[in-house]
């Protein structure tokens, strides 16, 4: 019999291709959402859409945690801005691996492992800490050198596809750094010493 997994995803266009991966590795996958990070809540809507109508398309299954935790979240940035990422990541892969153990599901396993935009390295850390925590195996694979190939999935299917990767302070630092060409000022950049954010 096929080992149950639990993929957490983190948007459709990262999901593609690993879902893929891991059913043509033989795993009985089932997608799960829980993303309280990605501001604001018209945004983190958007992005579950998006994913509906691909589970839609492709017929695997999902299932979503209702809870927008996004006050949470923001508690556990605000302390430490430049630890962001890791707070970040922690949030969500264990709510996943608890769901997993909750499903008798035998592993478990994020989207984010396909992006080249975030930060890698603290995946299998943060993986790790959860396969222990809850007693739950966490499946890694660098998969990010398919980054293009996931793209092609999603491309013909015409989703909605996000401007940065999801918290505020990305928000932030994606129309600072590339503001629209017609934004009449809108963006000029803040004096870099004030902030506190991941570089
Ligand atoms: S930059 Fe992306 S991964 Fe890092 S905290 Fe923000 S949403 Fe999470």
């Amino acid at each position: 019999m096929s080992e149950k997994l639990l993929l957490h995803a983190c948007c459709c266009h990262c999901a593609a291709y690993t879902i893929q991966h891991w059913k043509n590795l033989g795993y009985d996958l089932t997608v799960f959402w829980y993303n309280p990070n990605i501001h604001p809540y018209t945004e983190h809507q958007q992005r579950l859409v998006a994913l509906r109508k691909m589970s839609e398309i492709q017929g695997f299954k999902l299932i979503e945690n209702p809870n927008y935790d996004m006050v949470d979240f923001l508690k556990l940035v605000a302390e430490k801005p430049e630890n962001r990422c890791y707070y970040c990541f922690t949030m969500r892969l264990q709510e996943t691996a608890r769901m997993a153990r909750e499903m008798n599901m035998g592993v478990f396993s994020t989207s984010l492992l396909i992006s080249p935009l975030q930060k890698h390295d603290l995946l299998p850390l943060v993986g790790k800490e959860q396969e222990q925590k809850q007693n739950v195996n966490f499946l890694y694979e660098d998969l990010r050198k398919h980054y293009s190939d996931s793209r092609r999935i999603t491309k013909p299917l015409g989703l909605y596809t996000q401007k940065y990767c999801g918290c505020i302070l990305s928000e932030y630092e994606r129309y600072r750094d590339f503001p629209p060409k017609d934004d009449d000022g809108l963006y000029a950049p803040a004096p870099r010493e004030n902030l506190y954010f991941c570089d």
